[in-house]
């Protein structure tokens, strides 16, 4: 197992582009580390780095204290699994797991007894003999997770590899993984633009955007201390509702709603009026009705969705949206007014300008 150190890493492509900016980050052995962002954020381009694919522009990579920039691929004892599977049509299921080790010239006997145990862990112990294209999008996934564990590596980088499955499989494998991060330890880096498989499955996130680390930190960090309106709005589903304004008498205007938002403020609430400020809740940090030392906010109920647990209701003030997650049986008619509060605990301020949370 390894540990990598990444320091002011910089990764600019040939044509110009600036891709990855100033990335610092210390990966601990055994941890399991999701970068999460958008299309273009720069993730992969990260993954790439570590993996020996992509050269480092700027900055210095090490693994387990050792410059690591100039090494190639193999000798980073790194094992990747892609998104495309990328597995040899040609070759059984038990051919395409034991490949690495057959080119490394390991004793069949061995090999033997390698594959038979990781097609235990991935359930694939019924289908060593099967070809690729007689297996389902799931079971070559657990092929190509198959190929790249059996190695003894320090390093494991998963780039967005359940994104083509179905999503229950997703689930399904979602579980698979972490269940094989929980039997193996090795230390794992995750790729994904999907917010619930880095919160299920990360000891620690990395939330990217425009080639920038926006926040680090574990999965609760990033629900209940969100730095930024990025960060705030990208982790949660539905996402954090954001109401823009500028504060008028150290209120803001949500429809026909004046939210007092000094007490939330306190001694900086001179500073921001007369700015704007974006006023942040989550869907689930409501309640019906109008309770005592809440802001009670009227709303129009525009559309509701019943999704078995819960319900989203859709709502409009004035100019502004916001969807609230309800209890199925409170669920609101369409077309009505309702009140509801938003205890000030959970309450984000946030500036307008700057987009950073107010602390
Ligand atoms: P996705 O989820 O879409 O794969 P990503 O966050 O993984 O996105 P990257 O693939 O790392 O994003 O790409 C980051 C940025 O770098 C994008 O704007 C992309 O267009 C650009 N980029 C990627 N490869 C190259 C290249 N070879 N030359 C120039 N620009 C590139």
């Amino acid at each position: 197992m390894s540990y990598l150190t990444l320091k002011n890493i910089n990764k600019i492509y040939p044509n110009g582009f600036h891709a990855v900016h100033d990335f610092n980050l210390e990966i601990e052995k055994g941890e399991f580390i999701v970068f999460v962002g958008p299309s273009g954020c720069g993730k992969s381009t990260t993954l790439r780095m570590v993996a020996g694919l992509e050269d480092i522009s700027n900055g210095e990579f090490l693994i387990n204290g050792k410059r690591a920039n100039e090494m190639g691929p193999r000798e980073r004892e790194i094992a990747m699994v892609f998104q495309s599977y990328a597995l040899y049509p040609q070759m059984t299921v038990f051919d395409n797991i034991a490949f690495g080790l057959t080119l490394q010239g390991v004793d069949e006997d061995v090999i033997e007894e390698k594959v038979k145990n990781t097609a235990r862990i991935l359930g694939l112990t019924d289908y060593l003999d099967r070809y690729p294209r007689a297996l389902s999008g799931g079971q070559r996934q657990r092929v190509a997770i198959g190929r790249a564990i059996i190695r003894k590596v320090g390093v494991f980088l998963m780039d967005e590899p359940l994104s083509n499955l179905d999503a229950k499989q997703r689930v399904t494998m979602r579980s698979e993984i972490a269940q094989i991060h929980r039997n193996t330890g090795a230390t794992t880096i995750y790729v994904t633009h999907d917010q619930t498989e880095a919160m299920t499955l990360a000891d620690r996130i990395v939330v990217m955007k425009d080639g920038y680390i926006q926040q680090v930190g574990t999965p609760y960090d990033l629900y209940y201390e969100p730095v930024n309106v990025f960060v705030a709005g990208f982790i949660g589903e539905p996402p954090m509702n954001f109401v823009r304004g500028v504060l008028k008498d150290g209120k803001l205007t949500f429809g026909a709603n004046q939210l007092d938002v000094t007490k939330k403020l306190g001694d900086k609430a001179k500073k921001y009026e007369g700015k704007e400020i974006v006023f942040g809740f989550r869907p689930e940090a409501i309640e019906l009705g109008s309770k005592p030392g809440a802001y009670v906010v009227k709303a129009d109920v525009e559309l509701t969705e019943m999704l078995g647990d819960n319900t989203n209701v859709y709502i409009t003030a004035g100019e502004d949206k916001a969807i609230l997650k309800v209890d199925p049986h409170d669920t609101p008619k369409i077309d009505t007014t309702i009140e509801f509060s938003i205890p000030m605990e959970s309450v984000y301020l946030f500036d307008g300008e700057t987009e950073m949370v107010i602390k």
